[in-house]
């Protein structure tokens, strides 16, 4: 089984890929956890990795599709992987392509006023950086963090018309990606039209369309 998930920023997709890895043994392979686990391991590749990070650049392809590699080459242990956040190019889909065939796309499309919402009322603590909700995560007491006391804020990335730059920034990666994909893999598209729907119920629905697929047992 080999699975990219593709969905805009706030769709939810590390949380749906983490269950649906869990769900089928597969391995989640996220570039963005992995990143920030060489950086923490600040062995070679950490320190390469960091020193494009202080310079306000992208971890550059050769490095990233590398990690790629090592992750899909230890996933054969389990039962395959999904990829979260790669590939984001048509030259690293293609460099994947050259180290394994992807079975089925998984795109979530969720509309711009739901990602707005969902996104605009997260906050976050100045101290310890724990994640809040104000619509389905609220902290006990208005503005201040339950496990310290500390403010919350509201970081820059979150505000509503930085989300709609990132989500145009979404929209022209992916599109000639999906296009790229077309005759190479199967899709599975869900769509999300509401915030409050819980993880497990889309979950649920991947699953049920992969299996309609056949592409899981
Ligand atoms: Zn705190």
């Amino acid at each position: 089984m080999s699975f990219v998930i593709f969905g805009p920023p706030g769709a939810g997709k590390g949380t749906y890929a983490s269950i649906l890895a869990s769900r089928l043994r597969i391995a989640k392979i996220s570039t963005g956890d992995m990143i920030r686990e060489e950086i923490k391991r600040d062995m070679d590749l950490g320190k390469k990795i960091v020193d494009f990070v202080n310079k306000g650049k992208l971890v550059p392809d050769d490095i990233v599709i590398e990690i790629v590699k090592e992750a899909i080459n230890k996933s054969s242990r389990k039962n395959g992987f999904i990829l979260d956040g790669y590939p984001r190019t048509i030259e690293q889909a293609r460099a994947l392509d050259s180290i394994g065939k992807i079975d089925a796309v998984i795109q979530l499309g969720v509309p711009e006023q739901v990602i707005i919402a969902r996104l605009s009322s997260r906050r976050i603590c100045k101290k310890c950086g724990a994640v809040y909700n104000l619509r389905f995560l609220k902290p006990k007491k208005e503005g201040a963090c339950d496990a310290c006391g500390t403010d919350l804020y509201q970081r820059e990335d979150d505000k509503p018309e930085v989300i709609r730059a990132r989500l145009r920034v979404y929209e022209s990666q992916t599109r000639p990606l999906i296009d790229y994909y077309k005759d190479k893999a199967e899709f599975i598209n869900i769509e999300c039209n509401s915030v409050d729907i819980p993880p497990e119920t889309i979950v649920r629905r991947i699953l049920r369309e992969l299996q309609e697929k056949n592409l899981i047992g």
